[in-house]
């Protein structure tokens, strides 16, 4: 099923004709924006010369420290009075990166996420529960528009208690959901707790599951519990928010929708393009946006490009799932590790739940805490001392270091609404 089948199987060179004219007309426009014509000025760049898509690589780059430092309207290409709404990222620390959408680009993205429901098999007859927090956040209202826009029954929840969330997904029938994947994992325990069956007892069919990075064997768990199918959902405020890139039914990669978004796969410590397949930073181009588009954009998210054709039909190129941040490497007593490694590893094991948290401490202490799984201990000891070791082996094999392994109470780990906080470093170094 499709949203717009004619530009979501456009061939490919007609697809490299309309990027090139956007691309045009958005290094054009972006001539009004201070900050980039001092860019052009800076690298001798002219509007007019960007005559193929291999001129791109003559683009400055745009980075989060850019956003900040033209904070809070400096990057704005429209009047102000052309805006109709502003976002801001989640991040915690300093400056918020602010977004601004104009009336079509608050349309564009909706058509995307409209895209991503039918590309999955979402119908009009669907009841969707957005249980992500609405507000600055994009996750809200930017999804909100999107399945409004595609016309099922929108019901915003909000992230909200799990209690309630319950009582509207049994009330009113909700059969899609869209949540972080930490949210899902604590959502489903609290079923179990309730003794509520998913399969049985609820409608759920679906879910988008996003905002942080999360492990093919996050999602087979995700399935598992809830009894449904997690389709991951890639996006950032910087581009609109949810909606860049979206898995299709076939689950092999998240289709990023190039007539929207440049895509390009870089290697994040020279900013040199990396071949077809490589893993490197994703840094985007936005090319049909109106009041903020972006050139350039190193999103600090780690992927790689999934080439050959899908089988959905779709020729728009698919990224592998982001598999952590540039910036989210931690180096431990000399060695590089991501947390998406220990991810995989704990998630393979049947006996561990579903929350963890990584700690470093002292000189370069790694503690790895994580929670049983509610059927994982059976009171002996032994046995718990045995699992211990076990999953430290498992980890020591993929990380190269030993980590000390708390296996911890179902439960007793924080849960965080929005996006889960899994490093926790103390070190004094
Ligand atoms: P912040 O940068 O403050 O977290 P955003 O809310 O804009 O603000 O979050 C965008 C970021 O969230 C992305 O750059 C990426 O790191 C992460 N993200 C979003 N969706 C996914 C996903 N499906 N898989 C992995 N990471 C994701
Ligand atoms: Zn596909």
């Amino acid at each position: 099923m499709f949203w717009q089948q004619e530009i979501e199987t456009l061939d490919r060179p007609a697809l490299d004709a309309l990027q090139l004219k956007r691309l045009r007309e958005t290094v054009g426009k972006l001539e009004r924006v201070p900050f980039y014509r001092g860019k052009f000025l800076e690298n001798g760049i002219k509007p007019e010369e960007i005559k193929s898509m291999a001129d791109l690589r003559r683009l400055p780059f745009t980075t989060a420290e850019d956003l900040r430092a033209n904070y809070p309207d400096g990057m704005l290409a429209v009047s102000r009075e052309e805006v109709l709404r502003l976002h801001t990222s989640s991040g915690t620390t300093g400056k918020p990166k602010a977004l601004f959408f104009s009336r079509r680009d608050v349309d564009t993205a909706a058509e995307l996420i409209a895209r991503a429901f039918c590309m999955t098999g979402v119908t009009r007859r669907d009841v969707f529960q957005n249980m992500m927090s609405y507000g600055l956040f994009t996750g809200g209202l930017v999804m909100h528009y999107g399945a409004e826009k595609m016309g099922c029954l929108v019901i915003p929840a909000g992230p909200g208690t799990s209690e309630r969330q319950l009582l509207l997904m049994q009330d009113f029938g909700t059969t899609v959901i869209h949540v972080t994947p930490s949210y899902a994992f604590y959502f489903a325990d609290f079923l179990e707790k309730k003794g509520v069956d998913p399969r049985k007892d609820l409608s759920l069919r679906k879910a988008f599951v996003g905002a942080e990075p999360y492990t093919e064997e996050t999602r087979n768990k995700i399935e598992a519990a809830l009894g449904i199918e997690v389709y991951n959902s890639y996006g950032l405020t910087e581009m609109n928010g949810p909606g860049v890139a979206f898995e299709c039914e076939g689950k092999c990669g998240l289709h990023l929708w190039e007539d929207n978004f440049v895509l390009e796969i870089i290697n994040p410590a020279t900013g040199e393009p990396l071949s077809e397949g490589k893993t490197g930073e994703l840094v985007l181009t936005s090319i049909n946006r109106e009041a903020m588009p972006l050139l350039r954009y190193r999103t600090r998210d780690l992927s790689s490009v999934i080439s050959g054709p899908c089988a959905c039909g779709r020729t728009h190129r698919r990224i592998h799932r982001i598999t952590g941040r540039s910036d989210d490497m931690l180096i431990v007593r000399g060695v590089n590790i991501f947390p998406q490694q220990i991810e995989r590893v704990l998630m393979s094991i049947p006996q561990i739940g579903r929350n963890y948290v990584i700690q470093l401490e002292g000189l370069d202490e790694m503690t790895v805490k994580v929670e049983l799984s509610p059927a994982g201990f059976d009171g002996q000891v032994g046995h718990l001392e045995q699992l211990q070791n076990l999953v430290a082996e498992k980890l020591r094999a993929e990380l190269w270091i030993r980590p000390h392994v708390d296996l911890v109470a179902c439960g007793s780990l924080p849960v965080s609404e929005g996006k889960a906080k899994r490093v926790i470093d103390k070190r004094t170094l």
